[in-house]
């Protein structure tokens, strides 16, 4: 009895799994032995917060938990989430083994479900930054807000590639084309941090895996109906990269290829994911997705075996965890899913467990709860506001707006709006206008930076402007929405409230700047002419002040459009390269200062690379860029494995010093002078075969392309100039 007061015996930590100074794979295949089925089908189910307690937890070994579309606590604040995720974490420490369980949130724009917590600019305007280091740093305040409130795990980024904007998820991508999801995973270095088991790092999630901004019509958890050449050039490649940088989880999309849903789909998850892209993490099913499988409501045994043997390794079921659980366990013991499966699946969710260091601190860390909504993390927000802000139209040069003198009116449902300014995910699942969060809206940020220079007068609707103001500013767009609820099979038009507080400010005479906060572009072509200029500013989040630094020139701008910007919705889908004629074109976007910017990149080398392989190197050429933007080729950017190697100005690079028995993946992008960069080209994998030395030896080759760009589908040449395997 006294021994139970004293400190714990030198044994305490014999087991090995216990041990942390042990590698984690031993550690892993320890703790695997001792696991009962009930031990190992609880570690792949997770379950909604407040649809499970603490003692079910223990009870059914259940090995995670969620808060869907944000839930949080009765009380929102940072403690009173990393007290909730506590008491979880007691019950699964509670079950014979001890063994912990892991918090997931979707933190997609900040730790956005946190009363108080920054909430950053939604993908979308991060994709116009074309700034993928301040996506990392974002990512890393993210993680820090994350932890603060006691999660351990967040399902971002979302790495969807939104081919129409109809789609109400256009938002959540950052962007049309694959290579600037790809260029933005650096988001997962930020959200994982150097180290999984380093300070504040959160699991991040890549989704959703495959194709779910591809589906026809824009639908939601629709069907995507792409070739498979497609399919990899256009949607795999950012999923390509967030595996590179060692993303823990992918989550599986809800929508089909070709007709069949992703769930189900062993070639994409088991073969494509795990196999070729070498996949370690685990997979997490969406949020009930196992129901659709079989196009009836509620899940069935049977589906709950597809999805398993397709390669899922966590199921999300929110509220039906139970049933899973039995189902999960008569599969097995029916001999439906091979202990084998279970197993891997084990081993996938226990390695990141161990990994995050759940064993060793399984509850919340309350130091960062300090770096919530902290001003730094604002003032990171802000400056990612302001890079994510394109001006689009600027006749006369009305901007920027002087400070000081006379009169400026500001009006507009989304004027002083926190909740428009943020969107969907944002306290709760849908969002909501209203001044919902802390932060600054675009009013106020107007009103600091004019100070007591000049006057600033607000009506939301437009009413009592008059000739004797120097300019209107008109903020209007969407109001908040997520995922189908905001699919448009119709317009994409401003509505009626919006349309009528334009009017009132054109009437008057004065020059109209519209400000517009939506989540994609929205018909404006018909209005253009009558506004002086246009700033799209997507979805800001918490800090309008950016918006401000862009309207009066503390900044000028360097947004580039993430996607095309249509004449019309009925052009939609409409993306760069098919041939439409868009109102503005994928990459554009104005500046202030001097001539108008050259903001076109060259195209992409019109052919894939090619490689003639030596023993240990190889020469990579492709066909020359062309550059119409005005500023003339500069030069090209060779990229290995990801990673910038050199930067020749002819079309061709040799690379030196490969190792044997490697694989390696190459691409180029094309610069012109005045920096704009090109998609990078077709990738192409080699592979150096084991006799592969210094002094000569054989070496063998494989390739694939992927030219999204252009649509390339032919066959790469490869001339091996070493001995041929
Ligand atoms: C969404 C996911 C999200 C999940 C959990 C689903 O409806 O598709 O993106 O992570 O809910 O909230």
């Amino acid at each position: 009895v006294l021994a139970a007061f004293g400190p714990p015996p030198a044994s305490a930590a014999a087991l090995p799994y216990q041990d942390p100074a042990l590698p984690v794979a031993q550690r892993v295949t320890d703790l695997l032995a001792r696991m009962t089925l009930d031990d190992k089908i609880g570690q792949m189910t997770q379950a909604e917060r407040g649809v499970i307690s603490p003692a079910q937890l223990t009870q059914y070994r259940v090995g995670s938990v969620l808060s869907g579309g944000g839930s949080g606590p009765a009380q929102n604040t940072p403690a009173a989430w990393a007290d909730m995720v506590d008491n979880y974490q007691r019950g699964a420490l509670a079950t014979p083994l001890g063994i912990p369980m892991i918090y997931g949130i979707d933190a997609v724009h900040g730790n956005n479900n946190v009363a108080g917590s920054t909430i950053f600019p939604h993908n979308i305007g991060l994709g116009a930054t074309r700034d993928p280091a301040l996506a990392q740093r974002i990512g890393r305040a993210t993680a820090e807000e994350v932890t603060g409130a006691g999660q351990d795990w967040t399902f971002a980024p979302c790495l969807c590639v939104a081919r129409n904007d109809r789609w109400g998820r256009t938002y959540e991508s950052f962007g049309e084309q694959p290579e600037i999801a790809t260029a933005m995973t650096t988001v997962v270095d930020g959200l994982q941090g150097t180290a999984l088991n380093g300070p504040a790092s959160v699991l991040a999630t890549a989704k959703h895996y495959l194709g779910d901004g591809g589906t026809t019509g824009g639908t939601d958890q629709g069907n995507t109906q792409l070739s498979e050449a497609e399919l990899r050039a256009v949607h795999l490649p950012p999923f390509t990269a967030a595996v590179r940088r060692g993303v823990g989880s992918v989550m599986i999309s809800f929508s089909s290829w070709n007709g069949a849903k992703l769930h189900g789909s062993k070639y994409l998850i088991t073969d494509l994911l795990k196999g070729e892209l070498g996949f370690t993490g685990f997979t997490v099913s969406d949020w009930a997705a196992i129901d659709q499988l079989d196009g009836q409501p509620g899940f069935t045994q049977a589906e709950v075996v597809t999805a398993v043997n397709a390669g899922l390794d966590m199921l999300m079921v929110p509220v039906d965890w139970q049933l899973f659980l039995g189902y999960l366990r008569a599969a097995v013991q029916a001999g439906q899913i091979p202990m084998a499966r279970i197993d891997d699946a084990n081993r996938r969710i226990l390695t990141k467990k161990f990994e995050l260091g759940l064993f060793e601190h399984p509850y919340a860390d309350r130091t960062y709860a300090s770096t919530i909504g902290s001003a730094a993390h604002r003032a990171l927000a802000r400056e990612a506001v302001r890079k994510s802000q394109v001006l689009l139209k600027n006749a006369g040069g009305v901007l920027p707006l002087a400070k000081s003198g006379g009169k400026l009116f500001v009006a507009g449902k989304s004027a002083d709006d926190l909740g428009n300014q943020s969107g969907g995910w944002t306290l709760t699942w849908q969002g909501a206008s209203g001044n919902t969060v802390p932060g600054t809206s675009i009013l106020q940020g107007i009103r600091t930076a004019v100070g007591s220079n000049a006057t600033v007068t607000y009506q939301r609707d437009g009413t009592g402007i008059d000739s004797s103001y120097r300019a209107a500013i008109a903020v209007v767009g969407e109001t908040p929405y997520a995922e189908g609820e905001g699919d448009r099979p119709g317009s994409m038009s401003l509505d009626a409230t919006d349309l009528a507080t334009l009017s009132r400010l054109r009437a008057s005479g004065v020059p109209v700047i519209v400000v517009l906060v939506s989540g994609r572009p929205l018909d404006v072509a018909a209005e253009l002419p009558n506004w002086n200029a246009l700033v799209a500013a997507w979805l800001p989040g918490s800090e309008g002040a950016g918006v401000a630094d862009v309207l009066f020139g503390d900044y000028a701008p360097t947004g580039k459009l993430p996607v095309t910007w249509m004449q019309s919705a009925g052009q939609q889908p409409i993306n760069d390269g098919d041939g439409k004629t868009p109102l503005f074109p994928y990459g554009f976007g104005l500046t202030y200062a001097g001539t108008p910017a050259d903001t076109t990149a060259p195209s992409v080398p019109g052919a894939p690379v090619a490689a003639a392989v030596t023993a240990t190197g190889l020469t990579l050429s492709w066909s020359a860029a062309t550059d119409t933007g005005g500023s003339g080729l500069a030069g090209y950017d060779v990229y290995r494995d990801g990673t910038l190697i050199g930067s020749p100005t002819a079309a061709s690079y040799a690379v030196t010093g490969l190792s044997p028995a490697t694989r390696y993946e190459f691409s180029v992008a094309a610069r012109d002078a005045a920096g704009n960069r090109s998609a990078r080209s077709a990738a192409l994998a080699v592979t150096t075969a084991a006799g592969d030395t210094s002094t000569g030896g054989s070496c063998r080759v494989s390739y694939s392309t992927n030219d999204w760009s252009t649509g390339f589908t032919g066959t790469v040449a490869l001339t091996n100039t070493g001995t041929a395997a």
